[in-house]
């Protein structure tokens, strides 16, 4: 039996990041949540922290980097109204550049909170910043998507240093696709160098849940959703929704649909990770 926390979550199909194939619990059981009797920490790594390539790279090559890949968010790209809003597809803020954050501060404190806030009103488990419209290296996440319970995990300018090589399906759902659900590859796990919300760098190893709900917000962090990942099968299964989405996109703007599925002209999964 899966846990209660991810039956819930599979109940609702807009959840930011949901497991809804119950007749293929078998198949992926190891990526339930924790079960509630038998949590452990989603962080019990006892890494050392080592500066990350990208790190290295911004001393050497700081100009260039700061153009091209290190560009930083100022006081401006943090503000934000709450209550926060989930950008939906196709709207181009979902593959704007995110900006590294480096001002730690009471602002950064309260728009983590307003996330965690949104996330668990709609049952997600997880939460990147530009879903709510800031473009900015920052997700939040609660593999068990319940205030109080589990762990409230923030990642700041987060960066894949490692990832193994063996892959596995599981179907996810996004809030930025609501309705949508499918299957996509990704590594089993990750090792992960990041910042926490006071700044204080961390390196951190995760497998099962939490490694797919961080790999899925982390494409966000680098302007991929989770479609791009699906085989040209699984993409096909889902066509018409992601279509209509596209067409409600223009209804509620007026604008052109800025992206669409069907101008693809090679269906290629995206694989690997931009910046490890
Ligand atoms: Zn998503």
């Amino acid at each position: 039996m899966a846990s209660a926390n991810l039956l819930r979550s599979s109940s609702i199909s807009h959840a930011t990041f949901t497991t809804t194939n119950p007749c293929r619990n078998n198949r992926f059981a190891n990526f339930r949540p924790v079960n509630p009797s038998d949590r452990r920490p989603v962080f019990s790594s006892n890494y050392q922290y080592k500066p990350p390539p990208i790190a290295v790279q911004a001393q050497s090559k700081r100009g260039l980097l700061q153009i091209n890949e290190e560009e930083t968010a100022s006081p401006a790209d943090l503000q934000f109204e709450a209550p926060l809003k989930i950008v939906m597809y196709p709207d181009p803020i979902l593959r704007a550049k995110n900006k590294r954050v480096v001002t730690f501060d009471e602002n950064l404190k309260k728009l983590v909170d307003e996330m965690f806030d949104v996330m668990y009103k709609t049952d997600g488990i997880g939460l990147s910043a530009p879903q709510v419209g800031i473009n900015v290296q920052l997700m939040v996440f609660n593999p068990a998507g319940e205030r109080g319970e589990g762990e409230e995990i923030v990642l700041v300018n987060p960066r894949v240093v490692k990832s193994s090589k063996k892959l596995v399906p599981f179907t996810e759902g996004c809030l930025s696709f609501p309705g949508i659900n499918a299957d996509v590859v990704r590594p089993e796990a990750v090792k992960v160098d990041a910042q926490d919300i006071t700044g204080a760098k961390f390196s951190v190893s995760l497998s099962r849940l939490p490694s797919r709900v961080f790999q899925h917000e982390f494409d966000h962090l680098e302007g991929t959703l989770f479609f791009d990942r699906m085989t040209a099968e699984v993409v096909d299964s889902i066509r018409a929704e992601l279509l209509a989405l596209e067409q409600k996109y223009e209804d509620r703007t007026g604008l052109s649909r800025p992206e669409s599925i069907e101008t693809r002209k090679r269906w290629k999964a995206a694989t690997g990770f931009g910046r490890s």
